[in-house]
């Protein structure tokens, strides 16, 4: 049998530097919470290929629906000859992201496509230019969405001129804000939108309801209400990336929900959380999901407003793949797993697991300044202690020592410094115990 190693040369020698990998070992095959590399050896996933295999790696129905949709047809192009899972996964997006109104969807590969997608859309239905993105934002790694992301190494560095028309204004980051309140985040952003690119030539703000690659940054209560008002009341849309906290993550369907996004009509009996009703009620016009929508194939799509969506010509939206059928396939099935098992509860079950051990770890280690994040999206911030000086190099280690002991941990974050979780939602808890207990071990040898 192949090793490890052995792939690691042929990698080498055939795969494009630029293209890394977190671990050095070469997965044979995985299950809900581990993978079990070519040499046999099982590791404890905290990662979920990045948010993605939320309902596990070879989810029962995923792995059944895709094996019956590949018998029948791989590929037509939607645009050529049309099927109706596209259709039915429309359907889905239209009753689960956030709004109660008459909305549209449009399927993309990548989470990018969809980004870059909606600020098409976003542009001609208003028509005007200006997008205004967060520091710390991740939107991908095309030119439009480099242009949105925040952070120079590694994404962005020398691949530039970017896409022009791209506003970056501050985030809420409690943490390193000096504890402004949302409201007064939100102000201090649109203060400079106002001043430097003016509401009237902004067609959107884009913004993640819970940063993801910026270091899982959750905005102050009341940042994307404020947000999302200005936007509406100057003529202008309010997309949330909900790439990576979508589809049950953060213990809702999605992460607006949290804030007093109204939930779409089916979402309201599984996964909002009775603790937030009673917030300002708000939505935003248009949605971008991906990574966690089709139990690791890949799909993704724009969400919103009927009017918004519609307002594009025939034929200015597409591509040869999107809503591939097999991908489709695997959301009808993935969606359907997230409801019979209740994977928001599952995502809650994780955080009231996880936060108090990290809070417990972060009270007796002082390079641990903040513990953060929602549902089964959680991340420590490593600092020098007593300060809020980034400590990229702990992270690292302790990362690194997590790796050598089984379990696959990502960091994040602009600096570098935070250590994040992202369990599959299906994790059960002797795994997750197992985890968790490597972390704390980790922490306490580095
Ligand atoms: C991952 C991610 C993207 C990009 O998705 P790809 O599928 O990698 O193109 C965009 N936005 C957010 C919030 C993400 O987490």
């Amino acid at each position: 049998m192949t090793t490890s190693e052995e792939l690691h040369k042929r990698r080498t020698a055939a795969v494009a530097r630029g293209v890394g990998s977190v671990i050095d070992s070469y997965v044979d095959h995985a299950g809900g919470g581990t993978l079990t590399d070519v040499d046999g050896r099982e590791w404890i996933d905290f990662a979920s290929g990045i948010a993605v295999t939320s309902v596990g790696n070879a989810a029962p129905r995923v792995v059944a629906a895709v094996r019956e949709q590949v018998a029948r047809f791989t590929h037509t192009c939607f645009m050529v000859a049309p099927y109706e899972s596209y259709v039915a996964v429309a359907e889905t997006l239209n009753a689960l992201t956030p709004g109660a109104f008459e909305k549209r969807s449009a399927l993309f590969n990548s989470g990018a496509e969809a980004v870059e997608n909606a600020v098409k859309i976003a542009r001609h239905a208003t028509g005007r230019p200006a997008v205004v993105v967060f520091d710390h934002a991740y939107h991908g790694r095309t030119n439009l969405t480099m242009a949105m992301t925040a952070k120079n190494m590694p994404y962005k560095h020398r691949f530039g001129p970017f896409a022009g028309e791209v506003y970056r204004v501050p985030m809420s980051y409690p943490f390193r804000d000096g504890g402004l309140s949302g409201t007064e985040a939100a102000a201090r952003a649109l203060d400079q939108v106002d001043k430097q690119v003016g509401a009237a030539n902004v067609a959107a703000i884009v913004a993640e309801p819970i940063q993801g690659e910026g270091g899982f940054v959750v905005p102050a209560g009341g940042f994307l209400p404020a947000l999302a008002t200005w936007a509406a009341s100057a003529g202008a849309l309010f997309v949330a990336d909900e790439i990576q906290t979508g589809f049950c993550r953060t213990g809702s369907w999605f992460a607006c929900e949290h804030e007093g996004g109204v939930p779409g009509p089916g979402a309201r009996v599984a996964g909002t959380r009775p603790e937030h009703q009673g917030q300002a009620e708000w939505v935003p016009d248009l949605v971008t999901t991906a990574k966690g929508i089709a139990g690791g194939l890949p799909l993704a799509a724009v969400t919103g407003r009927a009017e918004i969506m519609d307002a594009v010509h025939p034929g200015g939206l597409g591509g040869t793949y999107g809503g591939n059928p097999l991908a489709c396939a695997a959301a009808l099935a993935a969606i359907e797993t997230m409801r019979e098992l209740d994977l928001a509860a599952a995502a809650r079950h994780i955080e009231s697991v996880m936060m108090p051990r990290l809070r417990t770890l972060a009270g007796r280690d002082q390079r641990i300044g903040d513990v953060r994040g929602r549902g089964a999206m959680l991340a420590v911030e490593i600092v020098q202690p007593g300060t809020t000086t980034p400590d990229p190099t702990t992270a690292g280690a302790v990362s690194a020592a997590c790796h050598r002991a089984g379990l696959l941990t990502l960091t994040c974050g602009t600096y570098g410094n935070v250590l994040r979780f992202l369990p599959p939602l299906v994790i059960d808890d002797p795994t997750l115990e197992r985890g968790l207990r490597i972390l704390e071990e980790a922490f306490s040898t580095t």
